[in-house]
This record gives C-alpha cells, sequence and structure tokens, in this order.
C-alpha cells in the first residue's frame, strides 16, 4: 500500500513553491491508488507562525488537495523522538562548541552551508562548559546512494560531507533531521515526494533510518521554486500566499500536461516529465 506525505513547516502560509510540493504528493499518492496524510512540522518552535497550520490546511483544502485521516503535529511527539535518541545513545554524544569554535575548527562546509563539525566534543565535552547539541557520529560510515524518482543516483558520504549532525538541543529540543526519520517510519510512509532543496538531507536520514532499523522509502525531488535572485520562495523572501488559481501553473511547473480538473491531471501524472532542475525560476 502507498502511503504519501505533506510535511509543511508552518511558519508562515502555504506559498507557490510548497504548493508545488504538496501537488506533486499528491498527484504521485492518488494515482498509486495510495494514502495521502500531512503532517505539520512544527518542531522548529521559534519559527512556527501562530495559525499558520490551520491557513495552510484551508488553502490544501481550497485547492482540492484532500488528507486522509488527522494532519499529525510533530509538537506532539517528543516521546517518540526521546525513545528513537535512546536507541541511538550508543553512537551520540552531547556537543558543548559554540559556533564560533565550529567555524575555527571546521574541516569544511556541507552540502547545506553548514560547518561540517570536526569531532571536537566525541570523547566528552570538556567539563564545565553548557552543552548546546546532541549529535550522532558519522566517522567511519560509508559512502550512501539511492535512486531518487527523478535525480537518478545520489551519493554521499555523510562522514566526510556533513559530518556529525544535530539530532537535538538541551531542553528537549529535537531537529528535523531526527523527527522526519521517525515520524516517516511511525506513520508507514513508502513515498516521499517533495523539494529538491531537501536532496542534500535524504543521505542523512537514510544513516538515520539504518541506524533505527528502519526501511528506506522510495524518494522523488522534484525542483524547488526559486526567486530570480535564485532564493528559495519562502516567507522571508516575500512569497506571496498560494491560491487555486495557481494550480494550472504548478501542474506546469511539474511538467505537466494541463488539465481541466485534478482527477484528469491524476489520470495524466507522469513523473518522467518532471525536470531534473534542482531549482527553476518562478515566475
Ligand atoms: N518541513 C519541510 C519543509 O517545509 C519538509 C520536510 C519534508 O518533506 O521532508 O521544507
Amino acid at each position: 500500500m502507498y502511503i504519501g506525505r505533506f510535511a509543511p513547516s508552518p511558519t508562515g502560509p502555504l506559498h507557490f513553491g510548497s504548493l508545488v510540493a504538496a501537488l506533486a504528493s499528491w498527484l504521485d499518492a492518488r494515482a498509486s491508488g495510495g494514502k495521502w496524510l500531512v503532517r505539520m512540522e512544527d518542531v522548529d518552535r521559534p519559527r512556527v507562525v501562530p495559525g499558520a497550520s490551520k491557513r495552510i490546511l484551508e488553502t490544501l483544502r481550497s485547492c482540492g488537495l484532500y488528507w486522509d485521516g488527522e494532519p499529525v503535529f510533530q509538537s506532539t511527539r517528543s516521546a517518540a523522538y526521546a525513545a528513537a535518541l535512546e536507541r541511538l545513545r550508543p553512537s551520540t554524544y552531547w556537543c558543548a562548541c559554540s559556533r564560533r569554535e565550529i567555524a575555527d575548527s571546521s574541516t569544511g562546509v556541507a552540502p547545506d552551508g553548514a560547518q561540517i563539525y570536526p569531532g571536537t566534543c566525541r570523547q566528552g565535552a570538556a567539563p564545565g562548559k553548557a552543552v548546546r547539541a546532541l549529535r550522532v557520529r558519522t566517522d567511519g560510515s560509508e559512502t550512501l546512494s539511492f535512486m531518487d524518482r527523478v535525480q537518478g543516483e545520489v551519493r554521499q558520504d555523510v562522514g566526510a560531507e556533513v559530518g556529525d549532525f544535530v539530532l537535538a538541543r538541551p531542553g528537549g529540543e529535537f531537529t528535523y533531521q531526527l523527527a522526519v526519520v521517525v515520524d516517516d517510519a511511525d506513520e508507514g510512509v513508502t513515498d516521499v515526494v517533495r523539494g529538491a532543496d531537501l536532496l542534500e538531507s535524504t543521505p542523512r536520514q537514510i544513516f538515520l533510518q539504518r541506524r533505527l532499523g528502519y526501511p528506506t522509502p522510495r524518494y522523488l525531488h522534484v525542483p524547488a521554486a526559486v526567486n530570480a535572485a535564485g532564493e528559495k520562495l519562502s516567507k522571508q523572501t516575500g512569497a506571496p500566499e498560494a491560491t487555486p488559481a495557481d494550480l494550472p501553473q504548478a501542474l506546469a511547473f511539474l511538467g505537466q500536461r494541463s488539465a481541466a480538473t485534478l482527477e484528469a491531471a491524476v489520470r495524466n501524472w507522469d513523473p518522467a516529465r518532471i525536470s531534473r532542475r534542482r531549482t527553476i525560476a518562478f515566475p
């Protein structure tokens, strides 16, 4: 049974880029006769905007993108994330390095622009220093590869290219990388369809799936919508809220034939027509 999902971060209203991701995952699920779940990724509490979840759900509904079951909110899932951390404990450690210290000692820059952590605290944080992040050891890991349904083969050596990444912070704060892996597994997600801005995160997620004994879903990354300056559309870059009138353009953005109704779009859905580019400017 196909189980797909759309996992927006409620940091603002649904903009065109998120509509593209929502439409692609909805079409792929419906064309496969599968389920389509919605999950609100509200783990990053300071960035959450009150009312944004409700608004996103209203936009999805107004666009005819109906979901199955009740939306799941990551803010209610702390116990599941803590249990996963417990299982990962043999390969995690608390790190007390400041951003500054990491920048000064870093061994390079990860694909997402973050500094690669040099592993300073692997043998224990210096006594008396406050811990800042729980990291997972990635040293000695092998190059991971997966076959993306649009982008083709993606390879990454998580240890060398990303380094020991953060799973949690003091005070019960969990990161996206941990939460998404636990939720996709607990919800039985078989197919992840999302924006290619997350392509570089996927090997980290597969790395955690393997450590936790979870199956790896199939992946399909669609081009991310960017503005004329090449920035991902977001509330910060001033992207307007999407409306049902944007659906034809979202379908065109995905390389699909135009369709008068969503039912017709489901019938015509052809992932082979999606561009392999990681980003496409919109409008
Ligand atoms: N919450 C993430 C975002 O809005 C998407 C996560 C995912 O699809 O895995 O960018």
